[in-house]
């Protein structure tokens, strides 16, 4: 008889149905009108309603599935006032068919580590710049982002009413990424894709000493690494603190295991261990292919204003 499918399987095709979820709340949100916008830090700090409600429908969802994974959400939020309309049950048939990459077949529930961000790109969802944003969903192993799920609810949106709308992105390392195309960017050119809220005179300084082609300014951890893996931008370059692990975790999962690279500006590795402080103190350096060219590029200064 078939053996059942590896834990890390079962939850990533967990995620992807819960992200798809996930990205019908974020839409029915919006088109019901009232946001409900609290400040956190600041006015560049957002929660909506939308981040509010995925988070719960995320984090209650794959508890219940998975009770012993230990899950980090972005928001500090209740727990115990989630209804059973914001609970998905699904998975995706198609990525529990795939086989498990070896090094992962023996991975125990309380060994994974899964961070959310329910709802990347909050300040331009307030906006109306709604292909900026995306749902994230990170998976965890031994420190490592090894799995991770992209929902990009309005994919489409400006394609017109019969285009489908929204797409969801998953991949794991050792097996690869799905639900796009990957694309290299223009052969040398050096397109850079930066923050859109939230530049800070380093930010610039340090897009400026890589005398980039062409800087794009778009909102969301995310939506960036999609930059890169469509080959729109060839490096994301972030020199400030303020992106956190559920930032990066999955769409570090996503970017490794189509060959690129994410860091911190002075090149150190992300860890994603439960115990790891969630700020990315240092910022962000990431690429889909040529990596040191920009790295090497980085002024020392720029670095040195940075700690990890
Ligand atoms: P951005 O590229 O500005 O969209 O940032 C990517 C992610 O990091 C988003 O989730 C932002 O909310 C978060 N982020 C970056 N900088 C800051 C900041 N200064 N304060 C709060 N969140 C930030
Ligand atoms: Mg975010
Ligand atoms: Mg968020």
């Amino acid at each position: 008889s078939m053996a059942s499918p590896a834990l890390l399987m079962r939850v990533v095709a967990s995620a992807y149905s819960v992200a798809e979820k996930a990205a019908t709340i974020v839409r029915n949100v919006m088109s019901a009108g009232d946001l409900g916008i609290v400040e956190k830090a600041g006015p560049n700090d957002l929660q909506t309603k939308a981040d509010r409600l995925v988070q719960m429908s995320i984090c209650a969802s794959l508890a219940r599935k998975f009770p012993k994974v230990t899950i980090i959400g972005e928001e500090e939020l209740p727990t115990d006032d989630v209804t059973e309309d914001l609970i998905e049950d699904g998975h995706c048939e198609e990525i529990l068919k795939k086989p498990c990459p070896a090094q992962y077949t023996g991975i125990k529930e309380e060994e994974l580590v899964i961070w959310v961000d329910p709802l990347d790109g909050t300040k331009e969802y307030t906006e109306g710049l709604l292909d900026h944003v995306t749902v994230l969903i990170g998976i965890a192993y031994g420190g490592k982002a090894i799995a991770g799920v992209i929902n990009q609810p309005y994919y489409n949106y400006e394609a017109g009413a019969n285009a489908v709308l929204g797409r969801t992105i998953w991949g794991v390392l050792g097996m690869g990424a799905f639900g796009f195309e990957l694309t290299e960017a223009p052969a040398g050119k050096h397109i850079v894709v930066t923050t859109r809220s939230h530049s800070s005179a380093l930010v610039n300084e340090c897009i400026a000493a890589l005398n980039p082609d062409h800087v794009i300014r778009v909102g969301g951890a995310g939506n960036k690494i999609i930059q890169l893996i469509e080959g729109k931008a060839s490096a994301y370059v972030f020199a400030s603190p303020g992106c956190k692990k559920w930032d990066t975790c999955a769409p570090e999962a996503i970017l490794h295991a189509v060959g690129g690279k994410i860091t911190d500006i002075c090149g150190n590795s992300f860890q994603y261990n439960k115990e790891v402080k969630h700020m990315n103190s240092a910022g962000v350096l990431a690429t889909l292919r040529n990596y040191d060219y920009y790295a090497s590029r980085i002024p020392n200064t720029v670095k040195e204003s940075l700690v990890p």
